[in-house]
């Protein structure tokens, strides 16, 4: 079976009958690109860049940062590397930034609303990004947009940035892809607006699902909610998807259920254009793919969509579709 997985290196990612969809790593430092790309990876849709911020003791600096993106983009050698623009708070803090003490840091201050606030942080990285993509192929993307107005205020300070820069005589790239995350309910239940702004949307599922079950996606205690085939999540997903395709976008998603081998089936079937994992993932889900059939599988995502009323419903009938 490894042997199988280790020839599928160089190839397509495609399904029996011939879709082809991409599949992606996630990375925390620049320094991972060099397993994502042993392991075959067609993209990095998720660099999460706010490793470069917990790993120092002070925030990262503009030329640091720098340094940071254009090894990422360099690495992966022309293929897309989605970075997502700082994702602190939550359960992430920096000891150097203190955050206010809060009853749900969850439901807090938190990622794109940290960034919207502290526009000197956020400058100081698109700053860093726009001068990386100049080396290669570079991708921004914003976490935990929950409406339009969030997207486009973000947008503008991008575009405000990328002109100054280009003003200075900087080398820019121009064609950067700026998209967002899909992990906030509401946003997904407007896909169809944001859609019209955005490039591109990558779904978080870590966070959609635990927003969208009210279950901390860490409390062992609602664990039993926290369910990635429930018809509920695969719904949202759905219009995610479809929204995006109707504007001519495209959709990825970055969040573990990507990986997840009952997942892939159902996810192919609702018409994923990227998936995006740990790079360990990457030939498993390969070799998978290459056995289904997407026009099956997406029977299959119509039916657990509209018929099945469980978890255990869908998973049975993934189950039955792909024996
Ligand atoms: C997610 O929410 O699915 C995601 C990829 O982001 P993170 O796990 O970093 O919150
Ligand atoms: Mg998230």
């Amino acid at each position: 079976q490894k042997e199988e997985w280790k020839q599928l290196k160089d190839a397509k990612s495609v399904s029996k009958d011939g879709k082809e969809v991409l599949l992606g790593a996630n990375i925390g430092t620049p320094k991972d690109v060099v397993g994502a790309v042993e392991n075959g990876a067609e993209a990095v849709g998720l660099f999460r860049s706010e490793f470069l911020y917990m790993d120092a003791s002070e925030l990262p600096s503009e030329d640091e940062q720098f340094e940071a993106y254009k090894e990422a983009v360099e690495g992966m050698n022309g293929k897309q590397v989605v970075v997502r623009t700082m994702d602190i708070g939550g359960d992430k803090d920096l000891p150097y930034l203190p955050l206010p003490e809060e009853e749900n840091p969850f439901l807090g201050y938190r990622a794109i609303r940290i960034s919207l606030d502290r526009q000197d942080i956020f400058r100081t990285q698109l700053r860093a990004l726009l001068r990386a993509s100049h080396y290669g192929r570079l991708a921004i993307m914003f976490p935990m947009i929950a409406t339009v107005k969030e997207f486009k205020d973000a947008k503008a300070i991008f575009e405000e940035e990328k002109a100054n820069l280009i003003a200075a005589g900087v080398p820019v790239s121009d064609d950067i892809e700026v998209g967002m995350m899909m992990e906030i309910p509401a946003a997904a239940m407007i896909a169809d607006k944001l859609a019209k702004y955005a490039d591109f949307f990558s779904i978080g599922t870590n966070d959609l699902i635990q927003y969208s079950m009210a279950a901390d996606r860490g409390n062992e205690r609602v664990s039993y909610l926290y369910q990635p085939y429930n018809p509920s999540i695969l719904r949202l997903i759905k219009n995610i998807i479809d929204a995006s395709h109707k504007e001519g976008k495209w959709t990825g998603m970055c969040g573990e259920m990507a990986g997840d081998q009952v997942a892939v089936p159902l996810l192919l079937g609702l018409g994923l254009d990227e998936f995006s994992m740990s790079a360990t993932s990457i030939l498993k889900t390969r070799s998978l793919l290459k056995k289904l059939d997407a026009n099956k599988m997406k029977e299959l995502a119509t039916k657990a969509v509209e018929d099945c009323e469980t978890t255990e419903e869908v998973v049975a009938l993934v189950e039955e579709y792909t024996k």
